[in-house]
């Protein structure tokens, strides 16, 4: 049986991939930051809270990283912890840096102090692309992040290609373009406007108050992105991938089909505040998949319209439970 370990499974993407793992025979260990109220409302909802082991740590305390290796002994890690929301980058930068950074630092030498042998996933982003310098980004595309967040994950990304270069680790970069679930947080914006669509519908809201909805990004579903981390870390050879949809749409359309889905206009209910406008916007974001097409094998499977959709529904039913009580 393979052991894994996780680092922030009580995220979005923690979570789906725990439960696949799980799902494919694997003994699942989870590493989990102290915070004052229990945070595994999204290992309760795919029903995997008793299935997998939490171990208590952060990345940005290098002692709790080698202690949850001893203890899990994994063959595989998947660096997934990090502050990942663009906006509160520029308002906590140190913090971002010291998590999203050098968290991957961390992580990289306790595994050289304990087992170097360990396959290493790190959890890259489009964001390194930020003001884009080809049309469609692929693994060669260069890049010029535009947010503490996009800066520091370009340290991760290139200390992880270091170590594979300067040590022979086993180490891959996923570069991840956006994906969205029922399980996002709630502050990105699909599932901003997919939980303000089910309030508005159950007459709790009146308005959806957002910023920049003609940036562009290519949204794909966190449950068919989380196959792709784990294909990369079977491979003979360590890589790095895009992973993609390749169609790129604006928030603007994305609202559409949202509203849509439940027989609303969202011209009658968007208002724009420039609150919500960033210091510097990725304004386009569209990723070429050929390369994890061909050696891994992966396609998303789920479109746009099917994602939203299963948002919408999801956010639907969780605020006629709340309506409820
Ligand atoms: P989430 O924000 O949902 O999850 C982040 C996780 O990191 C949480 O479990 C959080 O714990 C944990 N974490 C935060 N700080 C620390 C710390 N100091 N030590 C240990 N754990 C910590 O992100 P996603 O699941 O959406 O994304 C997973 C990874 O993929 C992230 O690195 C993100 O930046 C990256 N990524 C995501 C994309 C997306 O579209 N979703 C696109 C490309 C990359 P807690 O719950 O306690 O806060
Ligand atoms: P990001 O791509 O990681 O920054 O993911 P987000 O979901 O946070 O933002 C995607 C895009 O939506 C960015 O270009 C934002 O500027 C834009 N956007 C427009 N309005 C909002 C909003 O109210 N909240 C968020 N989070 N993003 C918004």
């Amino acid at each position: 049986m393979k052991r894994a370990l996780i680092t922030g499974i009580t995220g979005q993407d923690g979570a789906y991939l725990a439960k696949m793992l799980l799902e494919k025979g694997y003994e699942v260990y989870g590493l989990v930051a102290r915070r004052s109220n229990c945070n595994y409302w999204r290992l309760n909802y795919l029903g995997i809270e008793h299935e997998v082991e939490l171990i208590y740590g952060d990345v940005t305390d290098q002692p709790s990283l080698i202690t949850a290796l001893h203890k899990a002994k994994p063959d595989e890690v998947y660096n997934l912890a990090a502050q990942s929301f663009v906006a509160t980058s520029w308002e906590q930068p140190v913090l971002t840096s010291k998590v999203t950074a050098l968290g991957v630092l961390n992580m990289l030498e306790a595994l050289r102090m304990t087992n170097s042998g360990i396959r290493f996933y790190q959890a890259s982003t489009s964001e390194m692309f930020g003001l884009i310098k080809e049309e469609i980004q692929c693994e060669n595309t260069p890049f010029h992040p535009r947010s503490p967040y996009g800066v520091s994950k370009l340290y991760g990304h290139w200390i992880s290609v270091n170590y594979r270069e300067s040590f022979g680790m086993y180490t891959c970069n996923g570069i991840l373009f956006n994906h969205e679930s029922p399980l996002r947080g709630i502050e990105f914006v699909t599932r901003k406007v997919t939980d303000g669509v089910a309030r508005i519908k159950h007459e709790w809201q009146k308005e959806l108050r957002l910023g920049n909805i003609d940036a562009k990004r290519d949204w794909g579903y966190a449950g068919d992105y989380v196959e792709a981390m784990w294909l990369m870390l079977q491979q003979d050879v360590p890589e790095d991938f895009v992973i993609a949809t390749g169609r790129t749409t604006s928030v603007r359309d994305m609202c559409k089909i949202a509203f849509e889905h439940v027989g609303l206009n969202y011209k009658d209910y968007v208002v724009i505040d420039p609150k919500f406008y960033r210091p510097a916007e990725v304004d386009i974001l569209i990723g070429n998949p050929t390369k994890a097409r061909e050696k891994l094998k992966w396609t998303a499977k789920t479109t746009l319209e099917e994602l939203i959709v299963m948002m919408v529904e999801a956010d639907l039913e969780r605020v006629a439970n709340e309506k409820k009580k």
